[in-house]
């Protein structure tokens, strides 16, 4: 199967076009077509000479991704099921507030780290995602915005849909290279933000990569043995760890760092977590801020459920008094499943009672 042209970063492309025998400055000329005009057909590229859009139809295609389905909720926010070449189906959702649009993409077909909340983990990892299927996720959600006719951008990304994307590091590195690129997209890099479970190893690497994305870290509990208890994901990292390596990222970025927190009803939202979490932080209070996030109960997860509004308050009320930069994120889309991995594996589900 052909892949998509979209995973390669505007140097992979001239180095290819140069390789096949094709002159560099055609690789802006492509570049130009994929991202400012938007065309979805190579035979609209009007002034690529004819041996080069066959040289390009014969190894790419521009968009692998289909439109499935699509739900809009009634505060706007619009959540896309795309499938995949392959069958696989992704979710992308998009929510539109004062300052822009923005899009929470997918990186994997599942998610492998298994939080014991999460949607996504109920669903093993079938595989990754190429960069050109990530990238693709953005240009789907961009034509839908270029048919209103308004002249509108995807102008944030939050990597925050299914799968782990520092388990699928190159293939992300790609995607935010392609969709940062000036001479593209240009989504600028402060306003991209990836989140991980804390794959330790990785954050090092990507406090090395020399690019202004933001990095946000699920932290969800202030102690090991309630962590391993939510996010088994800790037992190889733990929080120690964990917090070395954000140390790292801090002293090696100078940027600041977003920790978010998934309220649970009776689980780690008492008092004293909170007081935890504050002495935790509190050597990095001025470079880091707390999204506390009240948790999106997933029928399969019954254990679980969002905590109670009062606790949410005293919750974030006693971080503030410990000097610790937060807020809560009331989430949009809630009546369309827009928390991480819900569509789709509602979807499967259908699927499998359909057949
Ligand atoms: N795998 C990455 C990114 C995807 S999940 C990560 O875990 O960070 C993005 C965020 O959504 C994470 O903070 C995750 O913990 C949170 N999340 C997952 N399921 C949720 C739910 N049911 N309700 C609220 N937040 C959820
Ligand atoms: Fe994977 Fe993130 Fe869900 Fe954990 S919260 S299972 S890491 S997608």
């Amino acid at each position: 199967m052909k892949k998509s042209i979209y995973g390669l970063t505007l140097d992979q492309l001239t180095h290819w076009l140069v390789e096949n025998g094709q002159k560099k400055f055609r690789a802006a000329q492509v570049w130009d077509w994929l991202y400012k005009k938007r065309v979805t057909d190579f035979a609209d590229m009007s002034n690529i000479n004819k041996e080069c859009l066959q040289l390009l139809e014969e190894n790419f295609v521009i968009q692998t991704l289909e439109q499935a389905v699509k739900q809009v909720s009634e505060d706007g926010t619009i959540k896309f099921l795309f499938k995949m070449q392959d069958g696989n189906l992704i979710e992308t959702v998009l929510m539109t507030f004062p300052y822009g649009h923005s899009v929470c993409v997918t990186t994997q077909v599942g998610c492998n780290i298994g939080c014991s909340f999460c949607a996504s983990g109920l669903l093993k990892k079938n595989r990754d995602l190429d960069a050109g299927e990530i990238v693709g996720q953005i240009m789907k959600v961009q034509q839908h915005l270029d048919e209103l006719g308004n002249g509108e951008r995807v102008s944030h990304i939050v990597v925050m849909g299914i799968g782990e994307p520092f388990d699928n590091y190159t293939n992300l590195m790609n995607f935010l290279r392609v969709i940062n690129d000036q001479k593209g997209l240009s989504i600028g890099a402060r306003h991209i933000t990836v989140s991980t479970s804390g794959l330790t190893p990785k954050i090092r690497e990507f406090a090395e990569e020399n690019i202004q994305i933001n990095l946000a870290v699920s932290l969800h509990a202030p102690n090991n043995e309630l962590r391993t208890r939510i996010m088994k994901i800790n037992k190889a990292y733990p929080i120690e760890k964990l917090m070395d390596a954000i140390d790292y990222y801090l002293e090696t970025t100078n940027r600041r760092i977003t920790f978010e927190y998934i309220l649970l009803d009776d689980v780690n939202d008492h008092i004293a977590e909170a007081e935890q979490l504050a002495k935790l932080l509190y050597n990095k209070r001025h470079l880091s801020y707390v999204n506390l996030i009240p948790y999106n109960p997933v029928d399969e997860h019954g254990q679980y459920q969002r905590s109670k509004s009062e606790a949410i308050k005293s919750f974030h009320d006693a971080l503030k008094k410990r000097g610790i930069n937060c807020g809560v994120r009331w989430e949009q889309g809630t009546d369309i499943d827009a928390a991480c991995g819900q569509l789709r594996s509602k979807q499967i589900k259908k699927d499998k009672v359909a057949k």
